[in-house]
């Protein structure tokens, strides 16, 4: 795994493979999680055109619904997909949660399909042969702040937020 400036800022993250990775894995309790690429090849072509397939692959998937209001949800989404530097950092995404009864096994649930604004971007990187990682931290209390912590370690490191989050 190539190192990255940033990778002082999740040590204390349990990391997963995310296909292999079985809900009973993650733990039912609130923190903070992240989602990086597994790059374990850096040549800069290579990641180029393999993030070119990834946007072509998304792109053209919806576009073959014809439908309109879909199109125009994921479209947003694609966006981020094309603001991934995997030459830069591996991270793409950071998130919490802590209210009610959410938990960090409860996300990676959500990010399969069921609620999760990355699902779709998730979902092309895994469909093109991208292999990725979810990364969390327990954290009793405080989640949001704490998230806010880690989002802005980030951004000291590398002056803007992970691509697949939005500011
Ligand atoms: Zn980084």
């Amino acid at each position: 795994m190539k190192p990255c400036i940033c990778d002082d800022v999740f040590k204390d993250f349990k990391w997963l493979n995310l296909k292999e990775a079985q809900n009973k894995d993650i733990c039912p309790t609130k923190g903070v999680y992240a989602l990086r690429l597994q790059i374990d090849n850096s040549d800069p072509f290579f990641l180029e055109n393999k993030l070119k397939h990834t946007i072509e692959f998304a792109e053209n998937t919806i576009k073959k619904s014809e439908w309109k209001e879909l199109i125009s949800y994921y479209s947003s989404r694609i966006q981020r997909l094309k603001q991934i530097e995997p030459l830069i950092c591996p991270i793409i995404y950071i998130g919490a949660v802590g209210k009610g009864k959410g938990t960090l096994r409860g996300r990676f649930i959500d990010l399969a399909g069921h609620r999760h604004t990355v699902f779709y971007p998730i979902f092309c990187l895994l469909s093109t042969g991208w292999e990725i990682e979810f990364g969390y931290k327990n954290i009793e209390n405080d989640v949001f702040k704490i998230e806010n912590q880690f989002k802005e370690q980030y951004e000291n490191k590398h002056g803007k937020y992970p691509a697949l989050v939005k500011k």
